[in-house]
């Protein structure tokens, strides 16, 4: 297999093709410290995309409560497993060594799902991914343990007393919201014995050609994140498109200039957890340094939101902020050695962070740049940091603008929310 260089686990790995990367990067943020699981998300994707024949457990967004819920369900304590099983205790992480551009989460010292495929010799020969196909059943309930929080069955009667302070609860559970990732060295398009799935050059977004799909499942198979999914009516595997047409500016409503709008899911969220946006790539496949791009500066800048799981190995492009009152082990196995400095971060954000957190579901185009103008101080907060400990947190009346593709300001935002008053005489929604 050609070697390619991965700079979310900050090494060289196997990969099925060549080394090729797009001008730009479709990728997102999603906040969990936020998800209050509406799935609305889920329903406005459902309602464009997957609610034909054939698609009826088709849910290329799903919101599954963390740890005991999945869709398809186990799917990622499965792969662990498996990856666990063809490396035994060497799935590890050297975090010493970082570099901001190439290993800022340090190095991945065990197996990807590229690395570990010839681990499993099978009947119908070698294998591009470790992987695995969902049995029908574990398809069927995408919404399986929703709200369920950890507990042993029969706690002792003071075990569980403070279990919702922070810095950690001692029984939790949260909301993980799941798209395909759009990935930079995709499991399902290696996977693909008949070379039906690309990744389109100008935004990155990897799509499935259904000319091509003879549905053989091996991108199901070999996606780790299970996002491919098979549509028996058509005999074809599908997945998240992107909302191509939007990602295109071909929205009329919501782009009246052409001006590239965020996907149905994005948009939709209630609880304000999501930011979508388009990255600069450069040749080198590293993330072009542009510290005023909303995405960039989260997720490469401040290194606040992370990958999932990266040591699957296929550069995903949906970068979470960890839930900060989550058990650091579990969250630390989902989002790499990065998880406790995104923490600390997002517990007591500085005043730039705290104006940029502002910009999520703020519209519906898509982000380019932001900018911000100063404000006066407002207020002082004590908040409680990973650590016990407390720290003051300074708070100030920012304003963040954020500009479209035309470098139009499309957003204008203030850190404190404005207070309207309703003129006496004027009662709107009274009969
Ligand atoms: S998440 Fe899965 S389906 Fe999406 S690009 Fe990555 S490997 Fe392919
Ligand atoms: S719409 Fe937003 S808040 Fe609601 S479940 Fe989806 S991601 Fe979570």
């Amino acid at each position: 297999m050609p070697e390619v260089f991965n700079w979310q686990i900050g090494r060289q790995m196997s990969y099925p093709h060549e080394e090729r990367h797009p001008k730009m990067q479709f990728a997102f943020v999603f906040n969990t410290n936020r998800c209050i699981g509406c799935q609305t998300c889920t329903m406005a994707c459902k309602s464009t995309w997957t609610h034909s024949k054939g698609q009826e457990l088709m849910w290329w967004n799903n919101v599954e409560t963390k740890p005991y819920g999945g869709y398809p369900q186990h799917w990622d304590s499965k792969l662990l497993t498996m990856l666990e099983e063809a490396n035994p205790g060497e799935q590890v992480w050297d975090a010493r060594e970082k570099d901001p551009d190439r290993k800022p989460y340090g190095e991945f010292k065990g197996k990807t799902i590229f690395e570990a495929a010839d681990t499993k010799p099978r009947p119908d020969g070698p294998q591009a991914a470790l992987g695995y196909l969902p049995t029908d059943e574990e398809w069927r309930s995408p919404n399986i343990h929703e709200d369920t929080a950890t507990c042993k069955s029969a706690p002792a009667k003071d075990e569980y007393g403070g279990g919702t302070t922070l810095p950690e609860h001692r029984v939790w559970f949260f909301h993980l919201a799941r798209i395909c990732n759009h990935c930079t060295y995709p499991g399902c398009l290696g996977s693909c014995p008949r070379n039906a799935i690309y990744k389109r050059p100008e935004d990155g977004v990897v799509l499935i050609d259904q000319s091509r799909c003879r549905g053989y499942r091996k991108c199901v198979e070999g996606c780790p994140y299970k996002k491919a999914m098979y549509r028996p009516t058509t005999q074809t595997s599908e997945k998240c498109i992107a909302c191509l047409p939007r990602i295109e500016g071909k929205d009329p409503t919501i782009s009246p200039t052409g001006a590239p709008a965020e996907t149905r899911c994005m948009t939709s969220c209630v609880g304000k957890i999501r930011l979508q946006g388009l990255v600069e790539i450069d040749d080198d496949g590293l993330w072009a340094k542009r510290p005023d791009n909303p995405l960039y500066y989260l997720i490469r800048e401040r290194e606040i939101a992370l990958p999932l799981y990266p040591q699957f190995g296929t550069e995903p492009n949906g970068f979470y902020i960890p839930p900060r009152w989550v058990n650091r082990d579990y969250l630390t196995q989902m989002f790499g050695p990065g998880v406790q400095g995104a923490i600390e971060q997002y517990s007591c954000p500085d005043r730039e962070l705290l104006a940029v957190l502002q910009l999520f579901r703020a519209q519906q185009q898509i982000l380019f740049r932001f900018a911000i103008e100063q404000g006066p101080k407002v207020g002082e907060i004590e908040v409680t940091m990973p650590d016990g400990t407390s720290k003051t947190q300074e708070l100030f009346n920012d304003t963040i603008m954020g500009y479209n593709k035309f470098d139009e300001e499309v957003v204008r935002i203030t850190v404190q929310e404005p207070t309207f008053e309703r003129p006496a005489d004027i009662h709107v929604n009274s009969i």
